[in-house]
């Protein structure tokens, strides 16, 4: 559940009997309000392609996580609430007065938890997509935090005008590792990255010693602090997050 719509996938057999699967889910969960079929995640910002198959709409709701209240809609804006035991993890190592840089922030889910959680002294939230910044917006002020800048645009081009950050949120698993120059760039001696990555498990070892290799020789040098299965993507491979140290 996102708020009081259900998000869900059925497999191709079954698609058929969607209004019938829609109505049954419907009846048997009090909190939820309409039940829309999951058709994937497409393109650059991550949005699923939705059907409304019981309820009624709209899709925009409020979704409560980690004591943070949060407006999305999950036919406009990309929004993962399996995640939230990971921001509760990065919330818990922001020390005070931190600079971050959320670079594909958005509705803002991990600003708002770690502003919840910690006091950093500003939280960069960027994303490419308007309406997750117009959400991330709504949702700073909905929780009253004045310390979280929302900003539209391609996160490559918008890091480079903000100030050197002591942590760097990437939450782009299929292709994080693209921006990792930029990201590793804008970060201090010290601070940290923390990137999502979809990883083939047999082939983890090679890709984090690569990526290291490969930034040592940019100038960009790092270690990995944490190493860590965030979830099943595939049979045969996970979604991981890695965080790196830089040196
Ligand atoms: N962190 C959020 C969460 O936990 O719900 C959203 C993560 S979602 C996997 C990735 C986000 O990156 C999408 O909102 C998408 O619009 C955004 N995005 C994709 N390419 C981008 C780019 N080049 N610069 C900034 N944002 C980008």
């Amino acid at each position: 559940n996102i708020g009081d719509v259900l998000v869900v996938k059925l497999v191709d057999e079954l698609l058929p009997l969607k209004h019938e699967i829609g109505d049954a889910l419907l009846r048997t969960s009090s909190n939820t309000r309409c039940v829309l079929l999951d058709g994937g995640v497409k393109g650059e910002l991550r949005v699923r392609d939705l059907e409304l198959i019981a309820g009624v709409g709209p899709s925009e709701t409020k979704h409560r996580e980690s004591g943070v209240v949060m407006m999305t809609d999950p036919a406009k804006v990309y929004y993962n609430p399996r995640l939230a035991t990971e921001r509760e993890r990065v919330a818990s190592l922001v020390k005070d007065g931190e600079t971050i840089i959320d670079m594909f922030a958005g509705v803002a889910p991990f600003p708002l938890t770690i502003c919840r959680h910690a006091h950093p002294k500003v939280v960069y939230a960027i994303d490419l997509n308007h309406d997750a910044v117009e959400y991330a917006k709504i949702n700073a002020g909905l929780n009253h935090f004045d310390n979280i800048v929302p900003l539209e645009g391609d996160a490559r081009e918008v890091i480079k005008d903000l100030p050197d950050a002591d942590r760097v949120i990437m939450n782009l698993p299929q292709i994080a590792q693209d921006f990792l120059p930029d990201a590793l760039s804008k970060t201090k001696v010290g601070g940290t990255v923390h990137m999502h990555k979809i990883l083939e498990r047999a082939e983890i070892e090679k890709f984090c010693k690569g990526l290291i290799d490969d930034m040592g020789k940019r100038g960009l040098h790092c270690e990995i602090s944490e190493l860590k299965e965030l979830k099943t993507y595939s049979p045969s491979a996970s979604v991981y997050v890695i965080d790196l140290k830089r040196r």
